[in-house]
């Protein structure tokens, strides 16, 4: 019999069967949409607009969600992260490399008794006085990327002379002496974004190798999960309005009682819902774009965005699943796949429990009892 606790202690032990999409990937770089988010003629909004545009095409054109979290998380974690934060060594060294998409990024924070509470992780950095160069140690899973990454983000708890300084960030390479990246975690939601561990056994990193400055680990962080969001939530619109494509077809080819599914009400005004919730996702994500433009804060309109439009794929894969009939539910279907890919999106990202908190956090809620 199954339950939640025998699921919870499998998931250890399944092997990795994380797979990558390479061909993909390439002909997402041959797009230039890495090349654009670090083009430094275009300003920072500019950017940031032309990326999720083309994310939410990549989308719409039916590119693999696993592959496209791939991308999102690339485009933040490492692309983002490295050009506002690096160091001018490290911009010089790295950014023609992951512009290329020859390099790969990733970013590690989440630790097994460091979920949704990052400030709770482990993982250290021990400042040598000498250099300002860091010792890291520490062990990261469920990273998206880990599996494919050449350079990784980790963020660790950062200590000079035996005193806890906060949160810091630090590009890694994986080619370096005491880093282990290992596929694990094979989810049955997006199962071609290759996902994993990270262990860090006293990698050495270089001061040039550490974005921003000490301690300032937890606003970078929270900088480049913005950014993720409006990226890979951007590919969702994308994907919601094919699927809102593939429903009217359908509805208006498939005939039962003499007549068109389209013609009965439950089914017409299910994919009409499916509209109304993909608009007020793409108008969020305007919203955002205006506010970086502006240079507004976007923290509760990013938190509530990303709500908005993991809740609607997920009811938008389970509604087209549904007025399939039974093709629907057919094992290895697209329709079930899309069910699957959709159940990340509350998880990925800041779980949308914890963007509610953020969300009350920011209206004035006083949420400390
Ligand atoms: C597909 C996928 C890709 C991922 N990629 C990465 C990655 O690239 N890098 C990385 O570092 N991590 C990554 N993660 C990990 C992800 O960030 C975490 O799963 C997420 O932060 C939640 O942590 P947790 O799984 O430990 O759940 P927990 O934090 O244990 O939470 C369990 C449940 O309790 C709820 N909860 C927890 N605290 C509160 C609270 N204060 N108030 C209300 N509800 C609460 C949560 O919302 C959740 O529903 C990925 C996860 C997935 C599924």
């Amino acid at each position: 019999m199954n339950s939640l606790a025998t699921d919870l202690a499998a998931g250890e032990e399944r092997p990795a069967t994380a797979s990558f999409d390479h061909e993909g990937w390439t002909r997402i770089t041959a797009t230039g949409v890495f090349r654009t988010l670090a083009d430094t003629n275009l300003s920072q909004a500019d950017r940031i607009r032309e990326t999720a545009t083309r994310m939410k095409a990549f989308g719409r054109a039916g590119e693999n969600p696993g592959l496209l979290f791939a991308v999102a998380t690339h485009l933040a974690s490492t692309i983002t992260a490295v050009t506002r934060f690096g160091s001018d060594d490290l911009k010089e060294e790295l950014v023609p490399r992951l512009v290329t998409g020859e390099s790969i990024g990733a970013h590690a924070i989440t630790e097994a008794t460091a979920g949704s509470d990052a400030s709770a992780m482990l993982a250290t950095a021990v400042v040598d006085d000498a250099d300002g160069s860091v010792i890291l140690q520490g062990h990261k899973i469920f990273i998206t990327n880990a599996p494919i990454a050449t350079h990784i983000v980790v963020y660790a708890r950062t200590y000079r002379s035996g005193e806890d300084q906060g949160i810091s960030a630090y590009v890694v390479d994986t080619t370096w002496s005491g880093v282990v990246t290992t596929a694990k975690y094979p989810t049955a939601s997006l199962p071609d974004s290759p996902i994993g561990e990270v262990d860090l056994e006293n990698v050495k990193v270089p001061q040039t190798w550490r974005l921003g400055g000490e301690g300032a680990g937890l606003q970078i962080l929270d900088f480049v999960m913005k950014r993720e969001i409006v990226y890979a939530f951007s590919a969702d619109l994308g994907r919601i309005e094919r699927r809102i494509d593939d429903c009217v077809a359908f509805a208006n080819s498939r005939q039962q009682f003499n007549s068109r599914l389209a013609t009965y009400q439950s089914v017409s005004f299910t994919i009409a819902e499916m509209y109304i919730d993909c608009l007020a996702g793409t108008a969020m994500i305007n919203e955002i774009l205006r506010r970086i433009a502006e240079n507004r804060d976007i923290t509760k309109e990013v938190a509530a965005a990303k709500v908005v439009i993991s809740d609607a794929n997920l009811k938008t894969a389970v509604d087209a699943s549904q007025i399939l009939g039974g093709k629907g539910v057919q094992a290895g279907s697209d329709s079930v796949q899309a069910v699957l890919d959709a159940l990340a999106g509350p998880i990925y990202s800041g779980t949308n429990r914890i963007q509610k908190t953020r969300i009350a956090a920011m209206l004035g809620l006083l949420t400390d009892g």
